[in-house]
């Protein structure tokens, strides 16, 4: 068994992302399995070094350690280029420049039909610019590129679910195509100024450190129906996931990462100790 807990540099961890580690790190522990961790940093705009060190810190003082060196998604866009070209090569991508006033002008007009619908990454993409035949000629460099979801669903596709998600989903979970096509359809996985995304990075670092066990937060339930597409059709190992409820403060609103006061490091100061932050998210 290897699990990971996989955050990224933009703000400071808070007790969902305790939650989520401490829960990894002990499934791993439990079953003599390995605990990975990898810094999501492909949002360059975003990303800090010092949210990057905060991070080490944190979970050092929360009793977590890991093997180095860390791997970190800015080091791997290779990696991810490797994994378009491959989707490109199956006439599975589409240059598209539309941005969110475009999406929600089109899903305006009349001919389309239907309530728009919200996906993992807003509005359900239209299709706009999806071209009839698969573009054909080299893959374009520095365009955003989107998955031709029609053309890329063929197999059946399922995961196993450990924990729960939103509404109570577990075990094995069938993904039917025409609720991909609905509720997912056509997301970018090159973005602008990235040349990657977070569900194609994911995809492709969870299939290269051998994850066996995604522990994440139930916001990234709906995701995963991408993340398992996508290894379908790069053929990668699927992991088993288990998705967490996230920890809600004592009002029941979600926290956020930018919701400081409830930063692990703002309990540190506060003078907790790291059980006491284990037992404040119940673990
Ligand atoms: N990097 C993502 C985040 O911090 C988590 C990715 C994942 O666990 O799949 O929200
Ligand atoms: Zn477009």
């Amino acid at each position: 068994m290897r699990t990971r807990f996989a955050p990224s540099p933009t703000g400071p961890l808070h007790l969902g992302h305790a939650y989520s580690a401490l829960f990894a790190a002990d499934l791993a522990a439990r079953n003599g399995g390995d605990f990975l961790l990898r810094i999501e940093d492909i949002d360059r705009s975003r990303a800090r070094p010092e949210w990057e060190a905060q991070i080490y810190d944190d979970l050092h003082w929360l009793g977590l350690d890991w093997p180095q060196p860390v791997m970190r998604q800015s080091d791997r866009l290779p990696a991810y280029r490797d994994a378009l070209q491959q989707l490109w090569d199956l006439g599975l991508l589409y240059p598209c420049t539309c941005n969110r006033r475009d999406i929600a002008a089109a899903l305006e007009a009349p001919q389309e039909g239907g309530a728009p619908v919200l996906g993992p990454d807003g509005l359900v993409y239209p299709g706009t610019c999806r071209p009839a035949p698969a573009p054909d000629g080299a893959m374009p460099a520095d365009v955003p590129l989107r998955l031709n979801t029609a053309r890329a669903l063929s197999a059946p596709l399922s995961f196993t679910e450990t924990g729960a998600g939103p509404k109570g989903e577990t075990g094995q979970i069938a993904l039917p195509h025409a609720r991909m096509l609905q509720g997912i359809g056509d997301v970018v996985l090159a973005r602008r100024d990235m040349g990657t995304s977070y569900h194609l990075s994911v995809v492709v670092d969870d299939a290269a450190q051998g994850i066996t066990d995604v522990v994440r937060g139930q916001d990234l339930f709906e995701a995963t129906a991408i993340h398992v597409l996508l290894q379908s059709l790069l053929g990668l190992a699927q992991p088993r996931y288990h998705h967490h409820a996230l920890i809600r403060d004592e009002t029941g609103k979600r926290l956020a990462k930018r919701d400081d006061a409830r930063a692990i490091a703002a309990y540190r100061a506060e003078g907790l100790s790291p059980a006491q932050v284990r037992a404040m998210v119940g673990l």
